[in-house]
């Protein structure tokens, strides 16, 4: 991807977008190419991993980053967030912020934040196919006003760090990927909140961003792995980077996509992958481990695992 500087340099930008557009994007700086043969070397390996384990399942397992997520951190979890449908405000913030943050890329003139979410907000509630429509559609004045506020807080902060992007970015955003395994018996499934640039024959040209509206962790890289991994099984080359940035602080954390990379999310992918087809053949019972999803998990009021959480993050445990 080029970022012609008549396009950058447009409007002056903050140190906070320039720092996007120089350290995030990286302009001007060479892009990695892939062997063409890689794809295929890694989806026969998660084929020959995968086909045994949902041989027996009677649905196609479906493999997402925040179900990847809550397997690899406490199986029980995993379950009762799969059992799960509802909605929250705080789940709905995330969605209407994003929803927002699409239409200020594809919307021409200067829509203010609130008018984005305003946008965003009747559109979802218009959708009572959803399930998030019906959510909205029953939430009283105060609940609709948090969740406009959070939301419009969410989305004034990305149009204050990020500049303006340009049509020859090709700016996606609320990108679905998918790529089917075994046959669609295993489908690898999410979506990219911000994708930038293209691949050019077998050199990686783009960029996948994960917003964020709270801190830092570890596990987010994972996440973005997994959305690489994604890519390169659907069209054959990666991202050349993956991001998470963080909107409360205007800062992020970046990692350059590699092969060594592509192994660490195979893995991930075949382990959780492994379990989850483990618990949803009923071939053994969840494993239950203290850990940070306690503090919101849905059945933590019924779970030993919450109470031995807390004594561990108090420091009283034998
Ligand atoms: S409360 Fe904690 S230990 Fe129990 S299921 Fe939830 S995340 Fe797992």
């Amino acid at each position: 991807m080029s970022y012609p500087a008549s396009t950058v340099r447009r409007v002056e930008l903050t140190p906070a977008q320039r720092r996007v557009v120089d350290d995030l994007l990286a302009r001007d700086q060479p892009r990695p190419s892939f062997d063409p043969s890689l794809v295929g070397a890694l989806r026969e390996r998660l084929e020959t991993t995968l086909r045994p384990l949902v041989a027996t399942l009677d649905e196609p397992l479906w493999v997402s980053k925040s179900a990847l997520a809550q397997v690899h951190s406490c199986e029980a979890n995993y379950l009762a967030e799969r059992a799960w449908s509802g909605w929250t405000v705080s789940m709905a913030e995330g969605e209407v912020a994003h929803r927002a943050i699409q239409l200020s890329v594809a919307l021409e003139g200067d829509t203010t934040p609130l008018e984005l979410v305003d946008h965003a907000m009747g559109d979802l509630a218009a959708d009572q196919a959803g399930s998030l429509g019906g959510f909205l559609s029953t939430l009283g004045p105060a609940g609709r006003g948090e969740l406009r506020a959070q939301a419009t807080n969410a989305v004034s902060t990305f149009l204050e760090c990020w500049p303006t992007l340009p049509a020859s970015w090709w700016p996606r955003t609320e990108l679905p990927v998918r790529a089917e395994l075994c046959g669609g018996r295993v489908i690898l499934s999410g979506k990219i909140d911000l994708c930038l640039g293209r691949a050019v024959g077998n050199e990686a040209r783009c960029l996948f961003v994960d917003l964020k509206t709270g801190g830092h962790y570890p596990a987010h890289l994972d996440d973005l792995r997994f959305y690489a991994l994604i890519q390169i099984l659907r069209i054959g080359v990666p991202p050349f980077r993956v991001a998470s940035y963080y909107l409360d602080s205007a800062s992020f954390a970046a990692e350059d996509i590699t092969e060594e990379t592509l192994e660490i999310a195979v893995r991930r992918t075949e382990d959780g992958a492994r379990q989850m087809a483990e618990l949803q053949a009923k071939q053994r019972e969840p494993t239950v481990t203290p850990c940070p999803r306690c503090r919101y998990c849905r059945i933590r009021a019924h779970c030993d695992g919450a109470r031995e959480w807390d004594r561990l993050r108090q420091g009283d445990s034998p």
